[in-house]
């Protein structure tokens, strides 16, 4: 079954032009998803529709056979990574990873167990006692990327999670988000800019262009040298 459809999402922040036009995607389960084209085409405002953090104008959204659109963000079962880390300053790391499952009353031994399993996998375990002033961009990132594993969901939304990150950084991230791929066994829809992430992350590029799909392909058919 698919997971998450899209059928003719259109978004318009004003009368006079469409953001996104007539967008449509069927992403199966465990599909790792990525959105590229220049800057100003659309791939934010898909992904914060597809979040619940912006309005649909007109089109349909599903999420595991059930009509989205009016959905609140908090209940569609999505996690959401930003460039930009969105942690908690006053929280140390492990109370950032512990948060979204707190909120939700696990108990605490089943929320203890799980943040020292996120964090091994990230590598992140010697610095939960920090906060995240006390960390540097790719351990942040690592803390953002663990908070949003925690609670399972059925996808990862990732808005350029890595693009302020340095190159060699970058390039361990990569390594690291295929790993958690596989593992978790989920979906991931990801914006970039980057060419090199799109190719070696990806199993399917949306190429958008003026808020419209160009392509929806495979990378080694997108990137093929002619
Ligand atoms: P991308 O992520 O590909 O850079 P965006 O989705 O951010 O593109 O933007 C698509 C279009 O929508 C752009 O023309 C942008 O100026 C416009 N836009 C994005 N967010 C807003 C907003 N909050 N209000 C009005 N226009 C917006
Ligand atoms: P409370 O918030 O009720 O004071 P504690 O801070 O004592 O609770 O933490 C409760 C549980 O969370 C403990 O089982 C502990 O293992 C775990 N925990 C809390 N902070 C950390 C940390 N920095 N590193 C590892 N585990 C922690």
């Amino acid at each position: 079954m698919s997971n998450i459809v899209l059928k003719n999402v259109c978004k318009s922040y004003d009368k006079e032009h469409y953001a996104v036009q007539d967008f449509s995607l069927e992403i199966p389960d465990r599909e790792f998803v990525i959105f590229v084209g220049p800057s100003g085409c659309g791939k934010s405002t898909t992904l914060r529709m597809i979040a619940g953090l912006e309005e649909i104008t007109s089109g349909e959204l599903w999420i595991d056979g059930q009509l989205c659109n009016y959905v609140e963000a908090k209940d569609r079962d999505l996690s959401m990574v930003f460039q930009n880390y969105a942690l908690y300053p006053n929280m140390t790391v492990y109370e950032n990873m512990a948060f979204s499952l707190k909120i939700r009353k696990q108990p605490k031994d089943e929320v203890d167990k799980k943040v020292h399993e996120a964090a091994k996998m990230l590598g992140i375990e010697h610095l939960l006692d920090r906060r995240p002033a006390a960390l540097s961009g790719g351990q942040k990132q690592r803390v953002a990327i663990g908070s949003a594993i925690m609670r399972r969901p059925k996808a990862f939304l990732m808005d350029e999670p890595l693009s302020n990150l340095d190159a060699k950084l970058r390039a361990q991230m990569r390594v690291e988000l295929a790993k958690l791929h596989k593992e978790l066994k989920t979906t991931v829809i990801y914006v970039t800019h980057d060419q090199t992430e799109a190719m070696t992350l990806g199993t399917k590029i949306i190429v958008m262009k003026d808020g419209v799909v160009q392509q929806a392909d495979t990378p080694e058919r997108i990137y093929r040298h002619p």
